[in-house]
């Protein structure tokens, strides 16, 4: 092998940079030349494609985002559009392409992989959403700005007796939710997983105010399942509260990733130049139990296994 591709796809995530560096310079290590794919599969199939030099991945390591820039290209479900971006990488040699990305983008090289592109995942999302690994790079630093922004929070709820009610990311799992509730000692913690509606809410938070005798109280709610506006409402209207919310939104996913996703981009991104070398196309990388482990892109597809049932038992026992 002597050309191979990055690319960086769907939403950004702190820690890609660290991957995009590590897959450059141990490939380079192992004299192959790197192409940059600009903007995902949209770069991809318009053949925004440059070599990247030793210099180009040089002060990258604290940047949050990707220098690579990502973007979503719906059409890429389409054959004619992977077919198109096929060519687009014959035309440039390359004999393999690592996707820097989530469960979406693991969908495109997937397929650009049916058509016999060599194509290994690398799970960069802040979700912590995919199948087969522990972890996922970007995740640990979405926590960081999770529980950074909660402190303050906490400050003035604590200052006006007011509960606030804090969405999160997560798309559809409540990883975000469930880890940040813990580190920041969240009163009540709301995701797919918890199932408590508002009215258990309510009930619980009066509990809390009468019984335990909080003075403040913060709610973390996973995004995509109840309106927290709606909920403030009515913790104003229900308790001795005075209810807020706040959507956190993108300051999720900015800022420079902490040391544990640099070092786990920094691993994963070694490992993928390997699984090339390894003619192991379809595979994406995995961590379980702190080893590196692999997996068929297909299996990583997969719904996801319920990790989680002890970290709720230790929120409720914490609370
Ligand atoms: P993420 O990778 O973070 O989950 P998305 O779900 O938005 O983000 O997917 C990123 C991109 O991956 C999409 O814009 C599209 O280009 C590509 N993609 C998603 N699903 C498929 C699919 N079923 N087949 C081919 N490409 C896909």
């Amino acid at each position: 092998m002597k050309k191979i591709a990055v690319l960086t796809s769907g939403g950004d995530s702190p820690g890609m940079n660290n991957a995009i560096r590590s897959i450059t310079r141990v490939a380079m290590k192992n004299n192959i030349e790197v192409y940059g794919i600009y903007q995902g599969y949209k770069g991809l199939v318009n053949g925004d494609i440059k070599k990247l030099e030793y210099s180009d991945v040089s002060e990258i390591l604290s940047k949050g985002g990707t220098i690579l820039e990502s973007s979503r290209l719906p059409e890429f479900k389409k054959p004619e559009v992977v077919a198109l971006a096929v060519s687009k990488l014959k035309e440039h040699q390359i004999e393999g392409v690592v996707v820097i990305g989530g469960d979406g983008s693991y969908r495109g090289a997937e397929e650009l992989n049916k058509l016999g592109i060599p194509c290994i995942g690398v799970p960069g999302t802040i979700d912590n959403d995919i199948n087969g690994t522990d972890k996922t790079i970007g995740f640990y630093t979405a926590v960081f700005n999770i529980v950074d922004a909660v402190n303050k929070l906490r400050d003035t709820s604590s200052s006006h007796h007011r509960c606030f009610v804090v969405e999160v990311m997560g798309n559809n799992s409540g990883q975000l939710a469930l880890h940040s509730a813990i580190a920041c000692g969240s009163e009540i913690v709301v995701t797919k997983d918890t199932k408590n509606n508002a009215d258990e809410i309510i009930a619980n938070l009066k509990y809390q105010e009468e019984v335990q005798h909080k003075k403040h109280a913060i709610i973390i709610v996973s995004e995509k399942i109840m309106d927290v506006e709606e909920l403030a409402k009515r913790i104003s209207n229900e308790t001795g509260f005075s209810g807020r919310s706040l959507v956190l939104g993108h300051i999720q996913r900015g800022g420079s990733p902490v040391p544990e996703d640099r070092l786990l981009a920094s691993r994963m991104g070694k490992r993928a130049v390997e699984l090339l070398l390894e003619g192991k196309g379809g595979y994406c990388v995995c961590i379980k139990k702190d080893q590196l482990v692999d997996l068929p892109i297909k299996e990583a597809l997969l719904e996801e296994n319920d990790k989680d049932i002890q970290l709720y038992r230790l929120f409720e026992d914490l609370v």
